[in-house]
């Protein structure tokens, strides 16, 4: 399951990873309403559930105040490149997939699944807006504020315009870098790592939705 090629690319990436004590890799629905996001849920973890990625009970396994859905025996069909690694005896840093496999409680190790609207985002530092159209980089302000708070309450078109090129169109579907999103339904892992697209494709194939990839580490 481990691909030694994509662990050269990756290796670079590894080299950070001990600076943090926690991975989040979120898989973010883009185009989920808040009513429908928990029968999305269901059918996502359902799956998860069948293919042994995820236990099917919650436990203390996420690092939030919610119970989580701890791994399943079968979770490396779902993941490319773990994010604990140890020294190998070249001194190489090898995958290391103890922490998931041993599941102890009280673990940081499980899926944590949203369905309220959430800013879904790479904690530690900022991001800029990218606008579509013109492909501007643009520092977030007061503006985009203002349509996110009329995004969580729906009280409002949630439009942000360009101020360079004057594309409007909804907060929720500017782009961002690093990537973050807005959205109602996202599965949260924490502390599993980098998973395989056709992973992520099949969430976005079973949520029949945009599926958003938002990670980071705190
Ligand atoms: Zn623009």
């Amino acid at each position: 399951m481990f691909n030694a090629q994509s662990a050269a690319v990756n290796r670079n990436r590894w080299s950070n990873l001990f600076l943090f004590n926690y991975l989040f890799c979120a898989i973010i629905d883009r185009d989920a309403s808040t009513d429908e996001a928990e029968q999305l849920a269901n059918r996502v973890l359902e799956w998860l559930v069948d293919e042994r990625i995820v236990c099917a009970t919650l436990s203390d396994c996420v690092l939030s105040s919610t119970l989580g859905y701890a791994p399943g025996p079968n979770f490396r069909k779902a993941l490319e490149i773990p994010y604990a690694v140890r020294r190998g005896q070249d001194g190489e840093k090898e995958p290391d997939f103890t922490d998931l496999e041993t599941n102890l409680s009280p673990a940081t190790n499980g899926l944590e699944i949203t369905t309220q609207r959430t800013l879904f985002s790479p904690m530690g530092g900022g991001f800029e807006l990218i606008c579509d159209q013109c492909n501007s980089r643009l520092e977030i302000d007061d503006k985009w504020g203002a349509a996110v708070d009329e995004w969580y309450s729906e009280s409002g078109s949630s439009i942000l315009t360009c101020p360079i090129c004057q594309h409007a169109q909804p907060v929720t579907e500017w782009q961002y870098d690093p990537p973050a999103a807005l959205g109602a339904l996202g599965f949260t892992f924490w502390n599993w790592g980098y998973f395989y697209s056709s992973f992520i494709e099949e969430i976005g194939r079973l949520l029949n939705h945009r599926v958003i990839v938002v990670s980071g580490e705190i």
